[in-house]
């Protein structure tokens, strides 16, 4: 068995490591939302609404534990209301676009580089290596477009493949509501035939790019009824009237992809754009995409778990503590060893699913069970080598500049996004027992 990538995939990776260490790299702290500590600021507040605060307490005669409670308030709001800065990486975006990077796995009568999936996974990994934040913005492409490539009509895949592989158009992917996160087909966004539209109604939550996206890809009902076989797929462009978007989310990591509500009342989508151009088969459309761009995010955990190894052992090797690096203390090497298993055994699993992705005789619930495998694996192996980087950096490794932390918030999000690691495991135990029955 030959497991080396071949030349060209080499080459994509090495064109995108290039690219990234020029263009990503001095940008990865700037670009994730920072709190700014202004000491003008806190003394501000502690003299002037902490001062106030005090002094209207004391002559309403209120008691200590009601002060506390109060000013807890009073900082919540504060904390809030300092300054932050987040920048969604729209240039960078475009510049891959520009390069050809959006429409890799889109054929080239679409405009694309007609390669597959893998190659797009490959250059996912290498951006996560650098930061995860904006490979979460480049492989929500792959995320939103695997609708309209595999299930698309021709008119839709001509008017917006071309758009999304030349950079023009980022696009989004929208299944998620309040009541409907893991349960996903309990979605209740309603979309009613009228003439030649649809009139969509509901919100959507947590959808990664939406405001930065021109499309997304919307899943609602047309029968609700019929339940999961009720649901269809709408490609809804930003503009169309009736389409909103919610306050951008203040997140634990990833902080500059950006994640929104959509916001649908009465929103006119155009009949023609209801995907594949038949109703009801939305839940095939969303299984089919899941099953391929679980792929793309165990290769962001790849990228991410990385990236974390190579900064370990580049400060083990620097960090001297009781006259020796840190490198060469066995407890380290062994950290080290177990980071660099996790990093090759969750490339094994996404590079095997992304190469099943690309046969044709791969059955659908063959690729569901390594997709799923390979997301599972491939989060947990980046969130545990996040965690062990800054347990060798030290004290080093807290502090925000240093670029760990932000590594080790960020990771935590593989493990959520595109189905819970429960529901992977759900998914591959689930498939497992079907095999057996077999
Ligand atoms: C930053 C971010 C970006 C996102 N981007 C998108 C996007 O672009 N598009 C989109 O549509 N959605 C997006 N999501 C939504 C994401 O896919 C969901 O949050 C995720 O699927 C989990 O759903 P939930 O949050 O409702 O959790 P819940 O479904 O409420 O789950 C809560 C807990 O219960 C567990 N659980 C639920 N059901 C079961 C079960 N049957 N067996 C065992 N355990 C179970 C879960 O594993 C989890 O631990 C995003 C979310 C985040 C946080």
């Amino acid at each position: 068995m030959d497991f080396e990538l071949t030349e060209e995939q080499k080459e994509f990776k090495a064109l995108a490591r290039g690219i990234l260490e020029k263009e990503l790299k001095p940008l990865v702290l700037r670009l994730d939302e920072k709190s700014v500590y202004h000491a003008g600021f806190i003394k501000e507040i502690l003299e002037k609404e902490i001062g106030l605060l005090a002094v209207k307490l004391a002559e309403e005669g209120v008691y200590a534990a009601k002060f506390i409670a109060a000013l807890e308030e009073k900082l919540k709001l504060l904390a809030r209301a300092l300054p932050e800065e987040s920048a969604y990486p729209l240039d960078f975006i475009k510049k891959m676009g520009n390069l050809g990077f959006m429409g890799i796995f889109i054929p080239e009568e679409y405009g694309g580089l007609g390669k597959s999936l893998f190659e797009f996974a490959l250059v996912a990994e290498e951006i996560a290596r650098v930061c995860l934040s904006a490979a979460t913005a480049y492989g929500v492409i792959a995320l939103g477009t695997l609708p309209i490539l595999l299930s698309g009509t021709e008119e839709q895949k001509k008017k917006y493949l071309t758009k999304i592989a030349s950079g023009e158009m980022l696009v989004a992917f929208a299944i998620t509501e309040a009541d409907a996160g893991s349960d996903v087909m309990a979605m209740k966004m309603r979309a009613a035939r009228d003439g030649d539209f649809y009139v969509l109604n509901g919100m959507k939550q947590f959808i990664t790019s939406a405001g930065p996206s021109d499309i997304y890809s919307v899943f609602a009902k047309t029968n609700p009824e019929k339940g999961e076989r009720g649901v269809s797929g709408f490609i809804v462009e930003k503009e169309t009237p009736g389409l909103e978007f919610g306050e951008k989310e203040k997140k634990l990591g990833i902080r500059a992809s950006e994640t929104r509500s959509l916001i649908l009342t009465d929103c006119k989508v155009p009949a023609e754009n209801l995907i594949g151009g038949r109703e009801n088969l939305g839940a095939i459309h969303i299984l089919n995409t899941l099953n391929r761009s679980r792929i793309v995010v165990g290769a962001l955990g790849v990228g991410c778990a990385e990236g974390a190894l190579k900064q370990a052992i580049s400060y083990a090797k620097e960090r001297k503590q009781f006259g020796q690096s840190i490198a060469s203390f066995q407890i380290i090497q062994h950290k080290l060893a177990e980071m660099a298993v996790r990093v090759e055994t969750a490339k094994l699993l996404v590079y095997k699913a992304a190469w099943l992705a690309g046969q044709k005789d791969t059955g659908k619930s063959v690729l569901a069970k390594f997709g799923a495998m390979a997301k599972y694996f491939a989060a947990q192996a980046a969130c545990n080598n996040a965690d062990d980087n800054i347990q060798i950096c030290g004290g080093m490794g807290f502090m925000e500049e240093f670029g760990a932390a932000k590594r080790w918030r960020d990771s935590r999000i593989l493990r959520i996004y595109e189905g819970t690691d429960e529901i992977q495991k759900n998914e591959i135990a689930r498939i497992l027992i079907k095999e057996s029955a077999n």
